[in-house]
């Protein structure tokens, strides 16, 4: 299994790597990303940037500590503002990762998925447009591996007035020109919204395009690693995904379904039950 989505206290997570760690093994999980988030605007939930030389040192030494059967990988999710992926890919280039996950969490100055606030003068069809042309933008920007959480907007249950089809399709055809993974975030059945992100319909236009699949939690804490993956991996496969993919040094891999060892035979993996 792979989950390449977490965070640690170098973030905003609430616990350390080496619990996460502990738990991806019990979980069969083969290959774990810590991803913790970098901003180019100094919010409190990224990590400081006088933290970053600190952060990768203790992913370095934790990779060579887990080389084996399993796999640390070294992620970090970075947010992404259109116009400044100047500055966006020089961060990036300064850190030994892995991998890349481009996210949006800003809709210009609106920090949208903390502030609930903005959302009571907008249009939210308009809103739906803008934040979707903020993915396309971040899929064209060759800066990212991954994109994070794709349909974000909904978090708090911000639900369109009109079919978003055209304009979700429009999305998946951008980001399989610019061949971008994108994850099945399963935080989102936690989240007010209650689904994935992204939704059925959009995971089902992205396999029409042909973009590939990862898998992360956004664990924030030990005991949301892996969470709903049973369910997650069941979806993805009955939509017609194929494999799951991931990075090393920045070069795509990926594991067929059927070659991945797939533990829900372990009864906790089932009964996760996060917030
Ligand atoms: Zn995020
Ligand atoms: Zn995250």
């Amino acid at each position: 299994m792979i989950d390449l989505h977490m965070h640690t206290q170098f973030s905003d997570g609430k616990d350390w790597h080496t619990d996460h760690i502990a738990r991806a093994k019990e979980l069969g999980i083969r290959k774990m990303g810590i991803a913790d988030h970098i901003c180019l605007e100094p919010v409190k939930w990224a990590v400081d940037s006088d933290q970053i030389a600190n952060m990768t040192n203790r992913m370095v030494e934790l990779k060579k500590e887990n080389s084996d059967e399993f796999n640390l990988l070294f992620g970090i999710e970075v947010d992404y503002f259109p116009g400044r992926e100047q500055e966006i890919q020089s961060i990036i280039e300064l850190i030994p990762v892995d991998y890349a996950i481009g996210s949006i969490h800003f809709l210009g100055d609106w920090n949208y998925d903390t502030d609930k606030n903005g959302y009571e003068d907008k249009d939210i069809d308009a809103l739906y447009h803008h934040y979707f042309e903020t993915v396309q933008k971040a899929a064209q920007s060759g800066l990212f591996d991954i994109l994070g959480h794709l349909d974000l907007i909904k978090k708090f249950q911000i639900w369109p007035n009109s079919n978003m089809t055209e304009l979700y399709r429009k999305t998946a055809q951008v980001i399989a020109e610019n061949d971008v993974v994108v994850e099945l975030n399963t935080s989102g059945i936690d989240r007010p919204c209650g689904e994935f992100f992204p939704n059925r319909e959009i995971l089902e236009l992205l396999c029409e395009h042909g973009v590939k699949v990862t898998m992360g939690s956004d664990a924030h804490r030990t005991e949301q690693v892996g969470r709903h993956f049973q369910r997650g991996i069941e979806l993805l496969q009955e939509i017609g995904f194929k494999e799951l993919c991931y990075f090393e040094k920045r070069k795509r891999y990926s594991i067929a379904f059927n070659e991945l060892n797939l533990p829900w035979t372990k009864k906790e993996m089932n009964e996760t039950n996060c917030i």
